[in-house]
């Protein structure tokens, strides 16, 4: 086997891997990033829009996997977009360079201030919304739609009719910021440029316009000249060594997902970023396989971050209506959230199908009151998810509200033709939580009952924020990478 010597090391490429690696190499260290997703930018292979689904449509499936949308027939490669289904709940995620920036809508929402200090009482907020929020902004460039563009361009039917019907209904609308590139959109509206966000990219990748991780935090890592991305990587399981060093077998795949070569690495410093699920599977596995400590916390507060996703038909199609050609970019939202009884907040998507289905769909956030608990399952070799339909009660009873007010204000129906019952309650895009700030670690993300561990992802986060959430895995990773490079951690 071949074996590799690293002092730091860093598992996934997503906003916690992305941003962990440029601050570690602006402070001169050299760091290795291991990547079980494609390189997409390195390979050369475009990315697929929605309605022809190729190589990046889904990660070594026989068939796509986007939501209302698994009609298509796959050759299996080691695409973008992953799905892990648990009895209730199905759990999306990136795979690739740059993680779910890649298959996200892009949509940069700062979570309320209120909120964040109900979720995190021991961060100081003041520091967050005045230099780890800010910061995190100019670093993604999260920019904002021109209003005059949305009013007229046809591609945003969908919410401008989102937001009269919402209006008419008696909620209250927000501009969502993005970071896709506006005045890229203008231009390809114009047809100056090549078309993205028009052309129905962006769950499989998009070509142009996203300011992905791949051309922000990690391209200004890789300028240092102190990063190596190794992709097509997967970390299989953690030894902890005697002198509290670790060694990682690792299972370099190709495209196909064959492996390759069964490799080790050895490092001093490890710090994990494989996003909520693929964290909490290295740590539960590990500890079921080689006895690895884990603390007691370990898998417990886990959430949804309130995920529900509904959708409403028009009664009279032809009178309403979301328009044929819709924008892959959500740019509105409303916002529920100060309600004291039905309190959410919803993004107002695009269902690009080429065609007018005179849908509407909503992704609801709502609070999670009843959070689940990830164990590792030894018998069956995989994780598992305590939740069922009694931790989304609430969220159910929220959506029920939400749709039958906007029906009786707009007309429509609840739409069985995108879910079963017109509820998707096992639709997640936002797993969180697991391995909590200051209580799975230390105020700063070191993993308790370890010296050399470091966690940076969406796990920190106690399964919920009350919005899209990876501003605020950004803003964690920046606030714990700071304070550990300022400790020494590093050294
Ligand atoms: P991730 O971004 O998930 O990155 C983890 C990386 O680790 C992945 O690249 C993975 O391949 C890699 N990895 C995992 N296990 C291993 C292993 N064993 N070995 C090697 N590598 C490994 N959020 C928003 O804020 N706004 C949105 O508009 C939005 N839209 C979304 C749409 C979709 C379809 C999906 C799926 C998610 C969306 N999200 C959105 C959620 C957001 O993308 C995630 O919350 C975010 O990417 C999580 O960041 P992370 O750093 O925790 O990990």
């Amino acid at each position: 086997k071949e074996i590799t010597d690293a002092p730091i090391l860093i598992i996934g490429s997503g906003y916690g891997g992305a941003v962990s690696a440029l601050r570690l190499c602006e402070a001169g260290k050299k760091v290795v990033m291991l990547e079980m997703g494609l390189n997409w930018e390195k390979s050369g292979i475009p990315f697929s829009n929605m309605l022809k689904p190729g190589k990046s449509a889904a990660w070594l499936k026989k068939k796509t996997i986007a939501p209302f949308m698994n009609i298509f027939s796959l050759t299996p490669f080691t695409g973008t977009l992953d799905r892990m289904d648990f009895e209730h709940i199905n759990i999306w995620v990136g795979r690739g360079v740059g993680g779910g920036s890649l298959v996200n809508g892009g949509m940069a929402v700062t979570p309320k201030e209120s909120y964040f200090k109900e979720v995190f009482p021991d961060l100081d907020a003041n520091k967050f919304y005045n230099t780890y929020f800010p910061l995190v902004h100019k670093e993604l460039k999260v920019n904002v739609i021109g209003e005059q563009f949305l009013k007229d361009c046809p591609y945003y039917k969908f919410t401008r009719v989102g937001e009269a019907e919402a209006h008419k209904a008696g909620f209250k609308t927000i501009r969502v910021p993005n970071v896709y590139d506006f005045q890229y959109m203008e231009k390809e509206y114009k047809n100056e440029v090549p078309r993205s966000a028009f052309n129905t990219e962006v769950i499989y990748g998009n070509n142009h316009g996203k300011n992905s991780l791949d051309k922000t935090y990690l391209k200004k890592a890789l300028d240092t000249g102190n990063l190596e991305i190794l992709d097509l990587h997967c970390v299989d399981n953690i030894k902890l060594n005697e002198d509290k060093t670790y060694t990682l077998n690792v299972q370099q795949t190709d495209t196909s997902g064959t492996v390759v070569a069964d490799k080790v690495f050895n490092c001093t410093k490890l710090i994990l970023a494989a996003g909520t699920m693929g964290t909490l599977k290295l740590l539960l596995k590990s500890n079921a396989v080689n006895n690895f400590p884990i603390h007691e916390q370990i898998g417990k507060s886990w959430g949804n971050n309130g995920n529900f996703m509904t959708g409403r038909n028009w009664v009279k199609p032809l009178s309403g209506g979301t328009g044929a050609k819709q924008s892959t970019i959500p740019v509105g939202g409303i916002d529920n959230w100060e309600d004291k009884e039905h309190p959410f907040f919803t993004e107002i998507a695009p269902l690009p199908m080429g065609m007018d289905v005179a849908t509407a769909l909503y992704l609801l956030i709502n609070r999670v009151d009843k959070k689940g608990e990830v164990s590792y399952d030894s018998i069956n070799k995989k994780l598992s998810l305590n939740w069922d339909q009694s931790n989304t009660t609430k969220m159910r009873e929220n959506a029920d509200y939400f749709i039958k007010k906007m029906n009786r204000a707009n007309g429509g129906t609840r739409s069985h033709f995108l879910f079963n019952n017109g509820f998707g309650a096992d639709v997640c895009y936002h797993p969180l939580g697991g391995c909590v700030l200051g209580k799975a670690t230390n105020e700063y993300g070191k993993l308790n009952n370890h010296d050399n561990l470091y966690v940076l992802d969406g796990s920190l986060i106690p399964g919920t924020i009350g919005v899209n959430p990876f501003v605020t895995i950004t803003a964690i990773a920046e606030y714990c990478i700071e304070n550990l490079i300022r400790q020494n951690e590093f050294a």
